[in-house]
């Protein structure tokens, strides 16, 4: 059975910069940092994009989010960072096994990278009625 690079490294058989695990996550360097301690948590099982997570696991990220978030901060010394979390090729996620990343943010200049670069280009919100009943009756059908 195929196996995602991030399958791969929670067995073992990627080496990784381990920081965190318990019986449902696990979390590490990014191979690939945006700046000074950029860490990425994932599930141990592979599950593609965030909306097919099942609520037990979800709540094992949400615990330990903050507190990976507390440490890196501890660590570096960033007083800033974004938690990013791509789902599907063209928001950007190229790894298929969800997962978050927690980025430090540094001022200008810094000599191992600023951290994550945002474009916010904002819209107007035009339809917000009926995409509010539709998202509502979406939730009321399981999501
Ligand atoms: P995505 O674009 O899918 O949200 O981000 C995937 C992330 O996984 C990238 O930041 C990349 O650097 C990281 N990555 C990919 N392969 C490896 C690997 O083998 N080891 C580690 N530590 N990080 C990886």
């Amino acid at each position: 059975m195929p196996q995602s690079i991030f399958e791969k490294i929670v067995a073992g058989d990627i080496p990784s910069l381990t920081v965190y695990e318990d019986d449902l996550v696990f979390a590490f360097l990014d191979i690939g940092p945006l700046s000074r301690g950029h860490l990425l948590l994932i599930p141990k099982t592979c599950y593609p994009t965030l909306d097919k997570v099942p609520d037990e696991t979800a709540a094992a990220l949400g615990r330990v989010l903050p507190r990976l978030a507390r440490a890196v901060m501890s660590a570096t010394g960033a007083t800033a960072y974004n938690v990013l979390q791509n789902n599907g090729k063209l928001a950007h996620q190229e790894v298929p096994h969800v997962h978050f990343h927690i980025i430090p943010k540094y001022p200008a200049g810094a000599d191992y990278g600023e951290g994550l670069g945002i474009g916010w280009p904002a819209g107007r919100l035009i339809d917000g009625d009926s995409l509010q009943k539709a998202i509502i009756a979406a939730l009321e059908h399981g999501g």
